[in-house]
């Protein structure tokens, strides 16, 4: 039986064209008429006057970030917990210091008033942040409005990590527009892909200049090499670039494919005591549902997630476990944390489905199969 992945790349048939594009006019390098057109399309798609600079990776395009937030040796940064590794790496490639803040049960996202209780300690302590790393999990866009307003009042520079929600929406506003710098990854297993690489989305014409200077080794314009700063070899190139152009095209797709996936399993557990999917637990909440997520409780399902994930193995079926909470990693238990166990609890009854776009029916019905009869 062919394996169901968790989340694939999707190609749409047309990046070959834009490639082809970039080989005749031999713009094979970090030039070209596909960068420049990848980032006026994601500009115009993103609104709100932002101005958008491509890099290799999402990581990297954090670590930009935190450099242009001016994030150095010992600085804190606040960081959401609960998800991917790549959130708060490069506050260590920075030589800075993560401080960890948990998740509120409606988005599984950063809580608000464990941020408020970590800015004010922090402050106590004579250690004002430097930079705030919230996360739209999932897709799922975080309580930004709220987290904004706490980054505003304490005058802290707000970085969002959409690197898993590009297309999502808060009050109708596109995730990765509410923060002075935002994150979006084309990685391969995202909603749309370049073979790998990332964006900055900056707030203004200068400093996405600032960021492609910096991904391109931080060269001063003079003829010859002279380098007043470090710079990093981060830009993203005019074929990937290629790939980008097309995905965008089928961006909207895309989307409403992942948020079908969210309906059927919505409508596959409905019935099944103990389980709960995550979901928009308002109008003001648009997500992507980039990945489909379950949280399943042991004692009234009869069965826990790891014992789904089994089944759904036993059968080629990928399903995968949640983010488990940053602060509890070996890497960074001795870094403070903020919060309650929201974050915890999530991680050990949670699962992902499947949930690519190119999730066919058949496939559909093998995961009916399996989690019908395992969880009935
Ligand atoms: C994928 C991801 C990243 C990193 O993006 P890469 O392009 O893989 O470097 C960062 N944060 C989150 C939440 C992600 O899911």
């Amino acid at each position: 039986m062919s394996k169901i992945a968790l989340s694939t790349s999707h190609l749409s048939g047309h990046e070959l064209s834009y490639i082809q594009d970039a080989f005749q006019r031999n713009e094979v390098s970090v030039y070209g008429a596909n960068l420049v057109q990848f980032e006026n399309d994601l500009e115009d798609y993103l609104g709100e006057n932002t101005k958008v600079a491509c890099t290799i990776s999402g990581t990297a395009a954090i670590h930009l970030a935190l450099i242009l937030a001016g994030v150095i040796q010992h600085d804190e940064v606040i960081c959401q917990s609960m998800t991917y590794v790549a959130s708060a790496n490069p506050i260590l490639y920075q030589g800075a210091i993560p401080v960890f803040v948990g998740s509120e049960t409606h988005t599984w996202n950063m809580c608000p008033d464990a941020l408020e209780i970590a800015i004010k300690d922090r402050i106590s302590k004579g250690k004002i942040p430097k930079a705030i790393i919230v996360v739209h999990s999932y897709g799922m866009p975080a309580q930004i409005d709220k987290i904004a307003k706490l980054a505003k009042q304490y005058n802290i520079i707000l970085i969002e990590d959409a690197a898993e929600a590009l297309g999502s929406e808060y009050k109708g506003r596109k995730c990765g527009t509410f923060g002075d710098f935002a994150v979006i990854s084309f990685n391969s297993n995202k909603i749309i892909t370049t073979a790998g690489g990332g964006a900055i989305i900056c707030k203004s014409e200068e400093m996405k200049q600032k960021a492609i200077f910096l991904a391109t080794q931080a060269r001063e314009k003079v003829p010859y090499y002279l380098h007043s700063e470090i710079g990093y070899n981060y830009r993203m190139n005019n074929i990937a670039a290629g790939i980008g152009r097309a995905q965008m095209n089928v961006l909207q797709n895309y989307i409403k494919k992942r948020r079908e996936n969210h309906d059927f399993y919505t409508k596959l557990f409905k019935n099944i005591e103990g389980t709960e999917v995550l979901k928009e637990t308002s109008t003001d909440y648009f997500s992507n549902h980039w990945l489909t997520c379950v949280l399943i409780n042991k004692e009234k399902a009869a069965h826990s997630s790891e014992e789904l994930r089994t089944a759904l193995q036993n059968e080629n079926i990928e399903s995968r476990p949640l983010w488990k909470p940053l602060h509890l990693h070996p890497m960074y238990a001795t870094f403070d944390f903020y919060g309650e166990k929201v974050g915890e609890n999530i991680f050990n009854t949670g699962l992902c489905l499947p949930s690519g776009s190119n999730l066919t029916t058949q496939e559909k019905e093998r995961i009916t199969q399996v989690i019908a009869a395992f969880l009935a």
